[in-house]
């Protein structure tokens, strides 16, 4: 039997008005074992309040805690992000259920960086937000109209889940998934390379591109994967650029 690999899940609050939140949830994270906790642009730092409300089950979580100003660059070192929201818009998806992510993060939290990404209290993570990462959960409530989750309380939820998550299945191989500034630099070629072939239109490509992004998102991109996809990239724009195919080398 095996479970997921807690110690390689981080907890990452994306604006965070209140201290108490982050308190709250650095406890949460401390019951369930999770392993890192970060914060993005918190609204709101008052480490006294912190620290009492994450108790000493989230101390360490909370006084270990990385504050970063920007997300993307919070997220660069993970192989694989999720986002969670309540809000289960068209373009917001595809979702995957708590329950469903944590059986997928017990081969992929072996040997890959996990980032959990909780949004700000009061608005949630944007579209564009999401579009950093590779899941998007959602916490199933009795209907819509009560579908919001206060932040402490998803991140337990999440925590939960990934602790009980357990399978007896003969381990597969395991995937070395690629880090997300390395996804991000090949989404970034493939933008630049499709516009240049007038695949992707000049109004909003960012939403047209992740229809890719559904597809890599369901294999799981490696350093080599987006190496291949970079040098497509390549390829279109030498053509575009040029009018003409790069002449090939020979070989001595
Ligand atoms: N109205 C906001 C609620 C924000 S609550 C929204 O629509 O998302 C703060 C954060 O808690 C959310 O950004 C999300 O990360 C998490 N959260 C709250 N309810 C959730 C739910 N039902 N499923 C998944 N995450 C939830």
């Amino acid at each position: 039997m095996s479970g997921v690999n807690l110690k390689n899940v981080a907890v990452v609050l994306h604006q965070p008005q209140l201290s108490e939140n982050i308190g709250t949830a650095a406890r949460a994270a401390g019951n369930m074992g999770l392993g890192r906790l970060i914060v993005v642009e918190p609204r709101q730092m008052e480490e006294d309040i912190i620290m009492a409300a994450a108790t000493r089950v989230g101390q360490r979580l909370a006084q270990d805690l990385a504050v970063y100003d920007n997300l993307a660059e919070a997220l660069s070192d993970f192989n694989y992000v999720v986002g969670t929201t309540a809000r289960t818009g068209p373009k917001r998806g595809p979702f995957s259920s708590p329950r469903a992510l944590a059986r997928k993060l017990i081969e992929l939290s072996q040997d890959n960086r996990i980032a959990i990404v909780f949004g700000p209290e009061r608005t949630g993570l944007t579209s564009a937000e999401l579009r950093l990462c590779q899941a998007v959960v959602s916490i199933p409530t009795a209907s819509p109209a009560t579908s919001s989750l206060n932040l402490a309380q998803a991140v337990l939820i999440m925590g939960y889940e990934l602790l009980m998550a357990q399978s007896d299945e003969i381990p597969t191989p395991r995937i070395n998934l690629a880090p997300a500034h390395e996804v991000q630099a090949m989404y970034d070629h493939l933008k630049k390379a499709l516009l240049e072939l007038r695949f992707l239109p000049e109004e909003n490509p960012d939403y047209w591109l992740m229809s890719f992004g559904r597809i890599f998102n369901r294999a799981g991109l490696t350093h080599e994967d987006c190496n291949l996809v970079r040098g497509l990239a390549r390829q279109i724009l030498y053509v575009t650029q040029h009018g003409s195919w790069p002449k090939k080398e020979k070989a001595k």
